[in-house]
């Protein structure tokens, strides 16, 4: 039996200072969050499968997915992206399976 399967991990949360919640009207309290979504083969991740982004109100605790973010969390969300990037860690699934094939086909056939 093959244990497989995705699995996120968080990367980064940063604070959206000059942005209303939209349930509590809380100016200063939202949050974004960003994590990266892997395919995983007995829990070694495998590959990236891309972020996910959602923000919190600390306040009220309204979370918002990505589909219901306004036009201004967009902008924002992307200009917090660059700094977001998705941990090697995601890949070591591949650089294992990667650093096997170099060693069957150029050490082991010798
Ligand atoms: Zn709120």
């Amino acid at each position: 039996m093959i244990i497989f399967g995705q699995r996120s991990s968080h990367i980064a949360s940063f604070t959206i200072p000059a942005h209303n919640c939209n349930y509590c009207s809380t100016e200063g309290q939202m949050t974004m969050s960003f994590y990266g979504r892997y395919a995983h083969v007995y829990w070694i991740p495998m590959f990236s499968l891309g972020r996910t982004v959602v923000t919190q109100c600390m306040h009220c605790k309204q979370v918002l997915e990505e589909n219901q973010f306004s036009p201004t969390i967009k902008d924002t969300r992307e200009l917090l992206r660059p700094e977001t990037k998705i941990p090697f860690t995601h890949f070591i699934g591949l650089g294992i399976i990667g650093a096997i094939l170099l060693y069957v086909t150029t050490v082991a056939v010798f």
